[in-house]
């Protein structure tokens, strides 16, 4: 199959990898302030997307990864992403919102592995027990979302600025990802959202619309989303605390 790969990584158990990653890389990151697309500054020396990367590459059961990446990058890409690309990492341009970006992605994965990943560049943190546990979970057969539940007591509040009511939190959780399904069912996901809705915002919305089950694996808190000015300032400290 196209999307396998044949270089050193040794197979789980014997088996040929299973599992195709899509790491989404291709937002301009402007909330983060100036200083180009935020995924290629660094965090503690390691730029965003590398950290992002890495915990990936790492597993054995990982056949293609592919990147999406602003438009125009995947033909200039910095030294550090040119280095890893080739037969098992891949670039490819992304498109106008982050769902476009995947359907991008998934295009260039081919035909369907067992297990399909997708994961934001922006979670430089996310960690090896996560990851392992989204594929344990999507490998079962359902869609399966990396979440924290939530603390904070949340408020549903009016453009005045005014409270209207209190949101019962028991059954909240933040979605992060890693997001991890049965390739056909991501597929089948995106491809019945219909075309005059607004894009969904993670996968597990477009999975879940097409009637399929996605659960919730815990995940982090460390898996912060690196979006604004004060995540970058939380990032370098996590980075000096985590390595
Ligand atoms: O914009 P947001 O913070 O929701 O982006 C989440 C992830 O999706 C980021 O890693 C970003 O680079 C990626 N993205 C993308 N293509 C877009 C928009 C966002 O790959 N058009």
């Amino acid at each position: 199959m196209p999307w396998r790969s044949n270089t050193s990584v040794s197979s789980r158990a014997g088996s040929p990898p299973d599992v195709g990653v899509v790491i989404v890389a291709a937002g301009s990151g402007e909330r983060a302030g100036p200083g180009g697309p935020k995924q290629f500054r660094t965090i503690g020396g390691v730029p965003m997307l590398l950290r992002a990367l890495r915990p990936f590459l790492a597993r054995s059961d990982v056949g293609k990864v592919v990147v999406t990446l602003p438009s125009g990058v995947a033909q200039q890409p910095p030294h550090w992403l040119a280095d890893l690309l080739g037969e098992r990492v891949t670039g490819v341009n992304g498109g106008d919102t982050r769902a476009a970006s995947v359907r991008a992605g998934l295009a260039v994965l081919g035909e369907w592995p067992a297990v399909v990943l997708v994961h934001d560049a922006a979670r430089p943190f996310v960690d090896a027990a996560t990851i392992a546990a989204v594929i344990d979970r999507a490998r079962s057969g359902v869609g399966a979302v990396a979440a924290v539940p939530v603390g904070d007591t949340v408020k549903d509040v009016d453009d005045d600025g005014r409270v209207a009511r209190t949101v019962p939190r028991g059954r909240l959780w933040r979605a992060q990802t890693p997001q991890g399904f049965p390739g056909a069912m991501l597929v089948a996901g995106y491809s019945r959202w219909p075309a005059d809705a607004p894009a969904p915002t993670d996968d597990a919305e477009a999975v879940a619309r097409a009637g399929f089950p996605v659960e919730v694996v815990p995940g982090s808190a460390f898996n912060l989303k690196v979006t604004t000015e004060e995540d970058w300032r939380l990032a370098e400290a996590l980075a000096r605390e985590l390595g």
